[in-house]
C-alpha cells in the first residue's frame, strides 16, 4: 500500500530579497511566519501499519528549524537570496539525507502564497 504523509512546521524569520529592484516591497527588510510542509511517501509497513513515525519527521527537521527560527535568513550561508523557492531547495538539500522518503517541500510565506519543490 503506497501512502504519503505530511507534517507542517512553522518558524518566524526576517528576510529581504536583494536581487529585486529597490522599489519592490520585498527588497525591504520584513518578516514572515513561514510554514513548511514536509511530505514523505512510500510503501506502508504492513506489520506496523505506517510509513514512518511522524516523530521521526520532526526529529529530522529540528536541526534545520533551529537554523531558521528567529533568524535573518540573508545571513545564513546559501540563503543570501532567500526567496521561498531558494528556501525550499535549501531545506530539501539538508533534509533529504536524513529523511530518504522525502518527496516534497512546501514553503509558505503567507496564507495565500506558497512554493512547492520536489527535488529537481
Ligand atoms: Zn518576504
Amino acid at each position: 500500500m503506497q501512502v504519503e504523509l505530511r507534517r507542517t512546521f512553522q518558524f518566524e524569520a526576517a528576510h529581504r530579497l536583494p536581487k529585486l529592484p529597490r522599489t519592490h516591497k520585498c527588497w525591504r527588510l520584513h518578516g514572515h511566519s513561514f510554514k513548511v510542509e514536509v511530505a514523505v511517501a512510500g510503501e506502508c509497513d504492513p506489520r506496523l501499519g505506517w510509513l514512518v513515525d511522524y516523530a521521526e519527521i520532526a526529529a529530522a527537521f529540528k536541526p534545520i528549524w533551529e537554523k531558521l527560527d528567529h533568524r535573518y535568513l540573508n545571513e545564513i550561508p546559501g540563503l543570501e537570496n532567500p526567496t521561498s523557492e531558494n528556501l525550499a531547495a535549501w531545506i530539501w538539500k539538508r533534509l533529504k539525507p536524513r529523511l530518504p522518503q522525502l518527496t516534497e517541500i512546501v514553503v509558505a510565506e503567507t496564507c495565500t502564497a506558497r512554493c512547492v519543490y520536489r527535488g529537481s
